[in-house]
């Protein structure tokens, strides 16, 4: 397909000298021009911004991406690039006005870049493409008995894409986000200059990059930390009417993060009901075996750790699967349930809060059994974590407390009959209502994944870390050419009348 998709050489004048003024037919990488490519480029998961790109790179390599990127940093009038993963954002900020979107998936590059595992100093690793898919990586290493230590609720994403952000989901109580959990990266800047950065080399990159929303780089390789595989799990639910039983039994198995696996469970997250009745909190709590292990020894680890725990007795159910199966079937019941029920194609005005510890009750009070009423209108999930398992000289925002919650909003706005546009507002205006009561309450909520129409806006959510955010902003992507789809640093020229126009800044 791609092939078809190379530019004539008339296609790339045109480009160039109307639209990017800019000689791309240099570029080695296929560039597409495609309406059909552009229109797939401007699409997202939120399905509710759709900005139309002038062109898509599928780059072969990261030296397609660098020539890119260098051809327009030196040129005066650079243009705006942005990479994209699945697209699974919510707000379209991997969509670009009046530049190049690199589609960053190509499964040709990520079969050249993906390596076999090794055996280093600190501990087994992989490399892997930017664009590549974590479900793929996950099957990738699993053939050598060995897999990724921190997930997010969900695989069909990609390793930039979720370490753009900070990847969070069960695990990370104990390993941290995925961005804790990567040991070297290669980046193209916003110079175009492709450097091998880590916590030793290039720092002030790595870090920026790690959780930085795509603002300093292009991640075309990642080194991902392994651990053993685990060859099955025991999934258990437990269910509880109470929000502070529900919080404590989730606090003290958190707090149990440092010790022996024997002695804890490996992933735990919750969920939240909401109907008629009142309000369901729902516990699951996964433990990893060997196959070797017998049942009833699995009984008696299981049963010693649930021993402390305050859930309703006759809620328990238990299910075992393979470690696959379970790291997927979120994966799987998520996209069977969108899908069946016609809402994967709805709008999703999702949002993702990260609510202190100390805030939580009153969270509860005010949104969970206050704002949404009897409706939730989707699933609401919750993945308790720890503080110190975040790297603070990374780019992204938590709250200052030692444990805090991310309580993901999951909702898609269906046609009840008053039509989509309706249900899209009704979720809107719910989500502004509770984001005030945050901020009206001083709840210190951080948002997660969310979008942010104005500089302002992004200078109060960085608050201290504005500073450092420009510094390295104005170290790596001078004419702020990556990520305009985030809208913190405006784009230095604008189409006009055809014509690029520079900005004075
Ligand atoms: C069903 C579903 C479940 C989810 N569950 C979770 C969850 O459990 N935990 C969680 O943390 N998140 C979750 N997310 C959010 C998801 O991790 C992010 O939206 C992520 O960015 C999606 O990855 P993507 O590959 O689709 O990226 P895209 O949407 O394509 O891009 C996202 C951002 O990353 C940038 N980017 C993409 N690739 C690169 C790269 N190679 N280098 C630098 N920047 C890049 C883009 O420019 C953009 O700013 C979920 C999303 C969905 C739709």
């Amino acid at each position: 397909m791609v092939s078809k998709l190379m530019l004539t050489f008339l296609f790339f004048h045109l480009i160039s000298t109307v639209v990017l003024a800019l000689n791309l037919n240099t570029i080695h990488g296929n560039i597409s021009i495609n309406p059909s490519d552009i229109k797939r480029a401007s699409l997202d998961f939120g399905n509710m911004r759709h900005v139309e790109s002038l062109a898509v790179l599928y780059p072969n390599s990261a030296h397609d991406i660098v020539e890119l990127v260098q051809m327009c940093y030196q040129s005066e009038k650079a243009f705006p690039i942005s990479p994209k993963g699945i697209g699974h954002s919510f707000y379209g900020q991997s969509q670009v006005a009046d530049g190049v979107v690199i589609d960053m998936t190509g499964t040709k590059v990520s079969l050249q870049e993906r390596k076999e595992p090794v055996q280093g100093s600190t501990g087994s690793y992989v490399d892997v493409w930017g664009g590549d898919m974590w479900l793929n990586v996950l099957n990738w290493t699993m053939t050598y008995g060995l897999a990724p230590k921190s997930w997010t609720n969900y695989l069909y994403v990609t390793v930039g894409g979720t370490l753009s952000n900070a990847g969070v989901g069960g695990q990370s109580f104990i390993h941290g986000p995925q961005i804790s959990n990567v040991y070297e990266l290669d980046v193209v800047t916003g110079k175009g200059e492709l450097k091998t950065c880590s916590k030793e080399e290039n720092s002030e990159l790595f870090y920026g990059v790690l959780g930085g929303l795509g603002q300093f780089g292009i991640i075309t390789r990642a080194r991902i930390a392994l651990e053993p595989a685990p060859e099955s799990v025991v999934l258990i639910h437990l269910s509880y009417i109470d929000f502070s039983k529900f919080t404590k039994d989730i606090e003290y198995l958190i707090s149990l993060h440092e010790k022996p696996t024997s002695e804890r469970f490996d992933c735990v997250h919750g969920s939240v009901f909401l109907d008629q009745e009142g309000v369901t909190y729902v516990l699951e709590v996964v433990k990893y075996f060997d196959k070797s292990t017998k049942d009833i020894i699995r009984q008696e680890i299981v049963d010693v750790l649930l021993e402390k725990l305050d859930f309703i007795p006759s809620s328990v159910t238990s299910a075992s699967l393979t470690y696959f199966d379970f790291l997927n079937q979120l994966s799987q019941t998520e996209i069977m349930h969108l899908g069946q029920t016609g809402i994967w194609d709805a709008p999703h005005p999702w949002v993702t809060l990260l609510v202190p510890k100390s805030k939580i009750a009153d969270f509860d009070k005010g949104v969970f059994k206050g704002i949404l009423g009897s409706n939730s209108n989707g699933r609401i999930v919750i993945n308790p974590l720890n503080k110190n398992k975040w790297d603070l000289r990374t780019s992204v925002i938590i709250p200052n407390e030692e444990m805090f919650y991310a309580v993901l909003l999951l909702r898609s706005a269906i046609d009840t009959g008053e039509g989509t546009k309706a249900a899209l507002e009704f979720i809107i205006n719910q989500n502004h209502e509770i984001l005030k009561f945050c901020k009206e309450n001083e709840l210190e909520v951080k948002e997660y994944l969310g979008h942010r129409e104005t500089q302002e806006e992004w200078i109060e959510h960085y608050g201290d870390k504005w500073d450092l955010i420009q510094k390295r902003k104005m170290e790596f992507d001078p004419k702020h050419i990556l990520g305009t789809g985030h809208h913190i640093f405006q784009s230095v020229s604008v189409l006009h009348g055809g014509e690029r126009v520079t900005l004075t800044q």
